[in-house]
């Protein structure tokens, strides 16, 4: 049985990951499992912004792909960049086996707010549905409320659901049909 994995680079708050391990099984529909704690990625650093290069953490996920894993999804703490932007909430290899989220900016102590960890939750939810949608062919989508809607700041986060729309659910389901057809997996009725 092939498995999504998480993959926490360092300590990672439990709450998250568990609400992470429910919610990807309930979205996608694949067994989730944890890789051990992965050591901090400090070769990603950039010192001048004190962010992460999160194409880096992908290529390193890329190195540990577990061989029943369908995909890995790392998090991390801390804050991303992808060149020519100034943060990702998170960052996919489209069609790809890897992605990554980064917790950083969806504390509402990032914002100077007084920390709320439901809400904290579900935007983690949201991110991780949406990054691992990249990775299973998904692209952006014009419905607000589709987890697969662009968020390029914390209050988009907050107007979508961790959900799919029925046109993403529909694209998700033909693009693992697709993938099992090509393994030769697919049973004969
Ligand atoms: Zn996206
Ligand atoms: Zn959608």
């Amino acid at each position: 049985m092939r498995a999504i994995y998480l993959a926490p680079f360092g300590i990672i708050d439990e709450d998250v990951m568990s609400t992470l391990e429910v919610c990807v099984w309930q979205i996608y529909g694949y067994e989730v499992k944890r890789m051990p704690n992965l050591p901090d990625p400090s070769y990603a650093l950039d010192a001048k912004t004190n962010q992460y290069s999160s194409a880096l953490l992908l290529k390193d996920l890329l190195r540990r792909v577990p061989s029943d894993a369908v995909r890995v999804l790392g998090v991390t703490n801390h804050d991303l960049f992808i060149p020519m932007l100034s943060f990702v909430f998170g960052h996919a290899q489209v069609n790809g086996p890897v992605a990554v989220i980064s917790l950083a900016r969806l504390h509402q102590e990032f914002y100077r707010l007084p920390e709320n960890k439901q809400l904290l939750l579900h935007r983690v939810m949201k991110e991780a549905v949406h990054e691992l949608g990249h990775t299973f062919g998904l692209v952006h989508c014009s419905d607000g409320r589709c987890a697969m809607s662009l968020s390029n700041a914390i209050q988009h986060v907050d107007k979508k659901t961790e959900e799919l729309c029925a046109n993403c659910s529909i694209l998700f389901e033909d693009f693992t049909k697709q993938k099992r057809r090509e393994n030769g997996m697919e049973i004969q009725q």
